[in-house]
């Protein structure tokens, strides 16, 4: 049992039951105000707590840490590097710290001071350097209703897909945080009545819901991590826009998959919520049928429930609901995906983003795509002001949220919130 994640703590800051940081949450960010340049914090409630002026005011003394400056850098990498014991350690501290019943920041009106800042006086920034980014296809009904649409109606799913996690490499340098603008981006697209194609701003702009697992341990080319192994690897998760443009995408994609209709941006949440705080939520996964190969077996729980939900925000007008999916309906999980990228002896690094693959369910208001919810343009949606959408239009925002809730605890991400604007 992990002390930190005791349904049965409270904090002494006020925070309202349906904030997405309870004590029992304590994600990592990085964050920096007027007066303070980015550092490392973690979210509580409507408050961040600065880890650098913690450890400035002595409180992380005790610990294992051999370097309390480790909180004063611009991204969590080096951090998450130290491995799971000091995560741990870490967060256990600033449990204890936050605890009603712990005077040691409460009761001093300095501390306080120097620790404890306003989230809206805050500009939180993309939390880790991506070092290596990997998608996946993980979720069986996107995978099916993908095959629908792009190739073969009477078999919509490749013969591997039951027996791989799919996946494939992306690009690392166009991920952003939340609140970074997106670019429509331009490219080659070819309608299949015309025999040449054309170049110009995708008219098919989509987001793919997603999850995404960050690295925290590196490997050595050759050495392999197996299913029973992989939750040491994982430093936490974050929400994952993989934003896509449709018809870049189909006149692009073979034979060797996604290039530039994927590579011109993705965007996460900035809080990365650990493993640790979600282990209270772990579910069984489907069944397995064909029976997967021996190394991709794995024993005990390892999917999460993770409520997941799309807002498309017209320009200065009121959102609507589009989504509602959850991580649990995804096929293969993160040990399983992290075992099949290092089956080959392909090597970690710290900072390594794995994104889960866009996650729908089987009923269309899980569908966590535009591709999807309108069914390639043929089902356009309404919104509250009247206008249709089959894809994205410049100045809407799509907006997404997660959270995960047991026992009246909801461990949340926050929003993961970027507005299109026009080609650059
Ligand atoms: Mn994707």
């Amino acid at each position: 049992m992990i002390r930190a994640n005791d349904p049965h703590l409270h904090s002494w800051i006020q925070i309202s039951p349906t904030s997405d940081f309870p004590i029992q949450n304590l994600p990592f960010g990085i964050f920096s105000t007027a007066t303070r340049d980015p550092r490392m914090g973690v979210a509580i409630g409507e408050y961040i707590l600065d880890l650098y002026a913690v450890a400035q005011e002595g409180l992380f003394d005790l610990l294992s840490l051999e370097d309390p400056t480790i909180f004063h850098t611009p991204t969590l990498n080096p951090f998450i590097a130290l491995g799971k014991p000091v995560w741990r350690e870490v967060r256990e501290r600033v449990s204890v710290l936050l605890r009603n019943d712990n005077p040691e920041i409460r009761d001093n009106d300095a501390v306080m001071k120097a620790c404890l800042v306003k989230k809206q006086e805050a500009t939180l920034h993309l939390p880790i350097k991506v070092a290596n980014y990997t998608d996946f296809y993980s979720s069986l009904d996107h995978a099916t209703n993908v095959g629908l649409m792009f190739r073969n109606p009477e078999n919509p799913l490749l013969p591997n897909w039951k027996h791989m996690p799919v996946g494939y490499h992306g690009r690392a340098s166009s991920i952003v945080v939340s609140g970074q603008p997106v670019f429509r981006p331009q490219g080659q697209t070819k309608a299949p009545e015309t025999a040449l194609p054309s170049f110009g701003p995708t008219n098919e702009l989509d987001f793919e819901l997603e999850v995404a697992f960050i690295s925290g341990r590196a490997t050595d080319m050759g050495s392999f991590v197996m299913t029973d192994e992989a939750d040491d690897y994982i430093f936490g998760l974050v929400l994952f826009n993989d934003w896509s443009a449709r018809d870049l995408q189909r006149w692009e994609h073979m034979p060797l998959g996604p290039f530039l209709g994927k590579s011109f941006a993705s965007s996460i949440s900035p809080w990365v919520v650990t493993l640790d705080a979600l282990e209270p939520f772990r579910v069984p996964g489907p069944d397995q049928d064909p029976k997967v190969l021996p190394y991709l077996t794995y024993d005990g729980h390892k999917h999460l429930d993770i409520n997941l939900k799309v807002y498309l925000q017209p320009a200065e007008d009121e959102s609507l609901l589009i989504c509602q999916s959850n991580t649990k309906y995804l096929y293969w999980n993160m040990n399983q995906q992290l075992a099949h990228q290092t089956s080959n002896g392909c090597n970690l690094e710290v900072g390594d983003l794995y994104a889960s693959g866009t996650i729908s369910g089987s009923d269309p208001d899980t569908y966590g795509s535009m591709l999807e919810v309108t069914w390639q343009g043929s089902k356009p949606i309404t919104l509250p002001n009247g206008t249709t959408r089959q894809f994205l239009n410049d100045g809407d925002t799509i907006i997404m949220k997660g959270y995960a809730e047991r026992n009246s605890i909801r461990v949340g991400f926050g929003e993961l919130r970027n507005k299109v604007f026009p080609t650059l």
